[in-house]
């Protein structure tokens, strides 16, 4: 076959062909929205230019264009289709008061047309009914354009009104190529025209859809397929929004600046390109496949589900570390957790047993690095970050799957919920998803028991500890310092390593070790170990700057996060050491105690000493003694 257009090419006809057209290439905006505290993730090509399209002025100017990478968790549950995929790029073009409909969608049709080549007879459009409660117009002049777009080229042009998505289902496509929707087709920040604050700009939209004739309607989507239909037949490329009305006390009002606002779904818009309904074909992701089925000696025909999941998953994970996010329990980190997490629960599916996840983040790193020149800097971090969260979950989750077994017939409860992930890091909704699976009953209230637990744990860990160390600090030599300094570093490290259920339950201090005790369930794996003990001696390299500070105690517990022991009490001040490396705006540790340290961490390793951990055993129920030393 002749010039075919590979994803990378996709991407790049798209920049240009705007580009030609008077846009400036503007680069995209990180996974993790700067300044925005009320969103986890970009999630368009939009969002970062919303203050644009409110009416500020762009440096660049009025027409722009970019590639924005996406992430979509809220999209997690798709992830198997033919279309959806957790992380995306979204080609999008803006005109902030500049061009408008006629300009747009011709501009669009062109570009898949001529450009990239799409059979023009299999692109179907819808635009919006209007709404005459709120004497919102029927779109008219987007249908227009679109009808004279395809009159030209000798294709019929029919349209029919749908409605709702349900009449979508009832009705069908009538045979006409231009459907008008109502909600599907208006768009606001906060959804229909009657949800609408007053002083909203909002707007219709176009959307253009591609036909494959090589999937049949599955009627248990719905009697009907229409070209909203979620069985895949027809697959939304892109879509561009009209902001045209204010919303005022006197009804819609046509605004005196409209803008257009497009995105498109990159790997939908290359998957189109191939012809193949399949975005996982596509340049950017069927290597990723491939590698799944020489690891796996599993073919995609036979395991597309958990393959799909696995490479779009890791996929995610990987830019969300590129972007600088680490694994854990909170906002954007618990979301890259479940994403590893549940790749590796995948993985079993296909019988894989090694280590994979190094592999395949190198191959996407591989894949990405050359239009992505800043992934050169950060890619061994990246493996690491992701190899590292393989090493610590994928031993527990065997266990943990033999657990739910276990419950199979007696239902899950939020308590188990609750110990499923405090100790074998099951996040709670791959659990839930577990269950579903198997069968497994879940118990009344589990969800209300599984929140009311991890409530209690949060308080428990951050019941201080004023005077921890006054009984195992036997006194105030160098070395004794050291070792405290130490315990601190480590008691971090074991809680990103292990979990936030790792509370400290005693130390004491000689002159040749620390000994600690903590909650945990499990003994260690060699893994957990080094790598606590890689985190220690990393942060002992960093030389963290010791310093303390008094606070509340109230306030250092509810609202600094400080770390206690548990079962302290202290009085209405406490003292609390903040270790921190120059430079950094958050602390590694930072913990109530009474002191005293070393003033920077890297005294601890003078004479070329590390920090290691010498022995790991059970203490008593539910709580283990690690002893340690610097050697
Ligand atoms: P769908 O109904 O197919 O989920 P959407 O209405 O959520 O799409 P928009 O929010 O309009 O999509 O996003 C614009 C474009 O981004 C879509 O036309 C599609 O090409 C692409 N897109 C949206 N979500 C995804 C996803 N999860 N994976 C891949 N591409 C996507
Ligand atoms: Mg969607």
């Amino acid at each position: 076959m002749v010039d075919i257009m590979d994803a990378r090419k996709v991407r790049l006809a798209y920049l240009k062909f705007f580009e030609d057209r008077g846009h400036k290439v503007i680069p995209r905006a990180l996974l993790v929205p700067q300044n925005d505290p009320t969103t986890l993730f970009t999630g368009s090509g939009m969002q970062p230019l919303i203050p644009y399209l409110l009416g500020e002025e762009h440096p660049q100017g009025r027409r722009l264009t970019n590639s924005q990478t996406c992430l979509r968790s809220q999209d997690i549950d798709e992830i198997g289709d033919n279309r959806h995929t957790t992380f995306f790029e979204m080609l999008g073009n803006w005109s902030l008061g500049d061009y408008f409909k006629e300009e747009q969608i011709q501009w669009f049709f062109e570009f898949l047309t001529k450009e990239i080549k799409l059979d023009p007879s299999r692109i179907y459009v819808t635009c919006f009914i209007g709404d005459a409660k709120n004497k919102i117009p029927k779109d008219e002049i987007s249908a227009k354009i679109w009808t004279n777009l395809f009159k030209e080229i000798g294709i019929d042009h029919a349209s029919a009104e749908i409605g709702s998505e349900e009449d979508g289902y009832r009705l069908g496509t009538q045979g006409a190529r231009i459907l008008f929707y109502s909600d599907k087709n208006w768009w606001s920040r906060s959804g229909k025209p009657e949800d609408m604050p007053l002083n909203e700009p909002g707007g219709p939209d176009t959307e253009v859809f591609y036909l494959f004739p090589q999937v049949e309607h599955d009627p248990k989507y719905g009697k009907k397929c229409h070209f909203n239909c979620d069985c895949g037949r027809y697959i939304e490329l892109g879509n561009s929004v009209f902001m045209e009305y204010l919303k005022t006390s006197d009804g819609f009002v046509k605004l005196p600046k409209r803008n257009v606002d497009y995105g498109g779904g990159l790997e939908r818009i290359a998957a189109a390109a191939i012809n193949s309904p399949d975005v996982f074909k596509i340049s950017l992701l069927f290597p990723i496949i491939q590698k799944l089925e020489s690891l796996s000696n599993k073919t995609y025909e036979v395991e597309t589900n958990s393959m799909r999941i696995i490479a779009d998953h890791l996929r995610g994970a990987v830019f969300l570390a590129v972007d600088g996010v680490v694994p854990s329990n909170k906002e954007q980190g618990y979301v890259m957790r479940r994403l590893i997490r549940r790749a590796i629960r995948f993985s079993f599916n296909l019988g894989i047993e090694d280590k994979f996840i190094a592999e395949i983040s190198q191959l996407i790193l591989s894949l990405y690095e050359p239009d992505f020149p800043e992934i050169k800097a950060v890619k061994q971090k990246v493996v690491e970050t992701l190899n590292k969260e393989e090493n610590i979950f994928s031993q527990t989750l065997r266990k943990g799957l033999r657990e739910l077994s276990k419950l199979q017939d007696k239902g899950l409860s939020g308590a188990d919920l609750f110990k499923l992930q405090d100790t074998f890091g099951f996040p709670y909704e791959l659990s839930l998803e577990e269950a579903f699976s198997r069968n497994i009953k879940l118990k009344k209230d589990y969800k209300k028991e599984y929140l009311d637990l991890m409530e209690q744990q949060r308080k428990r860990s951050q019941t201080a500890a004023k005077g921890v160390f006054k009984g195992g600090l036997g006194g105030q030599t160098l070395i004794h310092k050291k070792y405290h300094t130490a315990t601190h570093l480590m008691y971090q490290a074991l809680r990103e390593v292990l979990g936030d259920h790792v509370i400290q339950h005693g130390s004491n201090i000689t002159e040749e070790r620390l000994r600690f005790d903590f909650s945990h369930p499990d003994k260690m794996t060699p893994e957990q170990i080094a790598e606590v003990e890689r985190i220690v001696n990393e942060q002992i390299d960093k030389d963290l700057i010791v310093t303390w500070e008094e606070h509340d105690t109230k306030e250092a517990m509810d609202k600094l996060h400080a770390l206690g022991a548990f079962g302290d009490r202290y009085g209405k001040r406490v003292k609390v050491y903040r270790m921190q490396a120059k430079g950094e705006s958050k602390p590694f540790s930072f913990e109530i105690c009474g002191g005293p340290h070393v003033e920077h961490t890297a005294i601890l390793k003078e004479q070329g000493k590390r920090f290691k951990i010498l022995k790991e055993e059970s203490s008593s129920s539910g709580i283990r003694r690690i002893k340690a030393a610097l050697v």
